[in-house]
């Protein structure tokens, strides 16, 4: 569903099996951020297809982590036309915790051949420009992009309407994840795109979600010390 004039949504809605929202950035070269699961491709196929986008009209699948969820539907675009890329420390730690997450899904996770690799700094690609944001916290090689010209923050897991990424996960870390929620607070968004769940529109909405996302996670860890009896301080 196109929502901005370059910007299209396919939003994953089902309540009964878990995957991520799947966007698309359109004009001389079309970016998808985060496919999703190998075996839902299908669904977003069908959904692209309403929207007269198909697979092959893809230049670049960019991941904003390498949970399964997000990341493995990228294999589809292996052999065709279209760069993929992750972060650096996605590609690691894909290969790290491969069995873990093959036990975890009980699935043989399809092999993504990557084409280049990201770092923090900005990202040209045709008339479009993505500023690279590293987020770790919710897992390594968690990114958020920044597509300028729309003014839109693709948050992956790291912050959603009222809520925040996992932490509990491989590689997972509350303090770096609170960070990494601190640093996009800068950030001049127009609309928070997150992972999951509704995308929030309008720049006094997107950053009065981030204070209260801030307060909700600074709760939570006063909470988490309080019964622990510890000093932990974020
Ligand atoms: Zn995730």
């Amino acid at each position: 569903m196109r929502v901005l004039p370059n910007l299209l949504v396919f939003p994953w809605e089902s309540m009964t099996e878990n995957n991520c929202n799947t966007y698309v950035i359109s004009g001389d070269k079309n970016i998808l951020i985060d496919p999703g699961h190998y075996h839902l491709l299908p669904q977003l196929e069908r959904k692209m297809r309403r929207d007269g986008l198909f697979f092959d009209d893809i230049d670049l699948v960019l991941a904003t982590h390498p949970h399964p969820d997000h990341i493995e539907g990228a294999a589809a675009w292996n052999d065709k036309d279209c760069l993929i890329a992750a972060h650096l420390d996605a590609v690691e730690f894909m290969e790290r915790y491969e069995k873990f997450w093959e036990d975890t899904t009980r699935r043989t996770l399809p092999v993504i051949n990557f084409d280049f690799l990201l770092r923090e700094g900005k990202l040209k690609v045709g008339e479009h420009t993505l500023r690279v944001i590293g987020t770790p916290g919710h897992c390594p090689g968690s990114v958020c992009f920044f597509w300028e010209e729309g003014k839109v923050l693709f948050s992956g897991d790291v912050i959603f309407f009222q809520s925040f990424g996992r932490f509990d996960l491989p590689g997972g870390d509350p303090l770096e994840l609170f960070q990494s929620i601190e640093k996009l607070v800068q950030i001049d968004a127009e609309v928070l795109a997150p992972g999951h769940g509704p995308a929030i529109q309008g720049r006094g909405s997107v950053k009065q979600n981030f204070y209260i996302v801030l307060e909700l996670f600074q709760q939570m860890v006063a909470e988490e010390v309080k019964r622990n009896g510890g000093s932990v301080k974020l």
